[in-house]
């Protein structure tokens, strides 16, 4: 390619490394005209071989540059020094056919014969700055990707998180269900297990009475022909007896049915003690055994505050049971007391006891202790007792000493 040299340049190599830098290259006087411009700087100017030399080099800035550019040149003509220039902001340049372009371009300078003589590294950035602004926005698009990915993840969340939700309740209300059905289930079980026990029951605790009462009626025919009078009446007592004991079992299995389908409703009233328990011993009397009697220890007048048909029944059988459970002769003993909370109710016999073993299962439904398999019984009475005291909310316990006697105490709260 033909240079045209200026007269400055003079040194050949400086001319071949000029030519073969991969920069584009413009060198400027003090005045602002170029001096030279390397083949690469004509290129990235549109500007023919040569062209630019004797050109003002402000037609290479963008027209509204141009002004302050001249300004900036000046300065750095009297202090020059190395350095890229317009750093921190984007450059621009334009090329001959008016266009704009991004560029970097570092400065630098030499001094011949006294004068300075600036020169331009220039390099055309637009494909940098095409892939800068590809990776700008491919980075924008990645963060509306990434917020919208985040969103999804979010909303996606709060949808398991309901679902789980949903599950949890789901499963909750499976159990509740499930538990029900056992309850149910289990409820039905323990009725039919009554009834079957009833059925057993009955056929067993019937037989004995039922024959009795035939048996004595058959007798008392016979008697009545040869009149006689005792022995009827002896029989007669016997056939009541039956009928009491057949009665009573026909109570318990009653008020079980009932307590079991809740039927059983507590009225509360004020009940005077005193008069309470007499009418209960009367009621009392002609079940007990041969020279029983019940002794009745009140140390205060009470009057409580409680369902008296509930508090009767509840006696009435822990009475019938010291009868029961005790020989002939011995008497039963009630011991009434009362703090400010509480009714006391201690019900004691001498009778036969509960063996040791026997005491954690007394209330249970159908026990009866080992040592009464020849006394009459279904062992449904505790059982129903218990209940009555948790309808009264009260409380029940007992001491027994096995062969010496037992004591049952009921507990009842006196503003229930
Ligand atoms: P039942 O008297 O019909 O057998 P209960 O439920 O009334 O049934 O009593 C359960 C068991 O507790 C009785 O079988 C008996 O072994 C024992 N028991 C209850 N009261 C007494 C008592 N006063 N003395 C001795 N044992 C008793």
């Amino acid at each position: 390619m033909e240079m045209n040299p200026h007269p400055l340049v003079t040194d050949d190599a400086f001319r071949e490394i000029f030519h073969s830098m991969s920069e584009g290259i413009v060198m400027v006087d003090e005045g602002g005209q170029i001096v030279l411009a390397n083949p690469i700087a004509e290129t990235i100017f549109g500007y023919s071989s040569n062209e630019l030399t004797g050109l003002t080099m402000e037609v290479l800035v963008p027209q509204n540059h141009r002004g302050h550019h001249a300004q900036l040149r000046k300065g750095f003509n009297k202090h020059p020094e190395p350095r890229r220039m317009g750093f921190g902001r984007d450059l621009t340049a334009l090329k001959k056919d008016g266009t704009e372009f991004p560029v970097e371009i570092s400065l630098s300078y030499t001094r011949v014969k006294g004068k300075v003589l600036v020169m331009a590294f220039i390099s055309d950035i637009s494909e940098r700055k095409k892939s800068e602004e590809a990776l700008k926005r491919s980075e924008e698009q990645l963060i509306i990707y990434a917020a919208e990915l985040e969103r999804k993840v979010q909303s996606r969340t709060e949808a398991l998180h309901k679902t789980i939700r949903e599950l949890e309740k789901e499963v909750i209300e499976r159990k509740r269900a499930e538990e029900e059905t056992r309850k149910a289930l289990e409820k039905e079980r323990e009725f039919n297990d009554l009834k079957t026990k009833f059925v057993s029951i009955a056929s067993h605790e019937f037989r004995t009475p039922l024959s009795t009462i035939l048996s004595s009626i058959a007798l008392v025919e016979q008697y009545k022909q040869r009149n006689d009078l005792d022995k009827i009446d002896k029989h007669t007592a016997r056939v009541r007896s039956s009928v009491e004991h057949l009665t009573a079992i026909l109570n318990d299995f009653l008020s079980l049915g009932r307590l079991e389908e809740g039927k059983v409703e507590v009225i509360n009233e004020m009940i005077p003690m005193e008069s309470f328990f007499h009418d209960l011993i009367e009621e009392v009397k002609p079940s007990l055994k041969k020279d029983q009697h019940v002794l009745l220890h009140l140390k205060t007048e009470v009057t409580a505050f409680t369902d008296a048909r509930i508090l009767r029944n509840i006696l009435f059988n822990l009475i019938s049971n010291a009868s029961k459970y005790s020989e002939e002769g011995k008497n039963i003993e009630i011991h009434v007391s009362a703090d400010s909370k509480s009714l006391s109710i201690a019900i004691e016999d001498h009778g036969i006891g509960i063996p040791e073993e026997d005491h954690k299962h007394l209330f249970e439904r159908f026990f009866r202790a080992g040592n009464v398999s020849n006394i009459q019984g279904t062992g449904l009475g505790l059982n129903i007792v218990r209940r009555y005291i948790e309808l009264l909310k009260g409380d029940i316990t007992f001491e027994s000493e096995y062969k010496k006697g037992s004591t049952f105490t009921v507990l009842i709260p006196l503003n229930a």
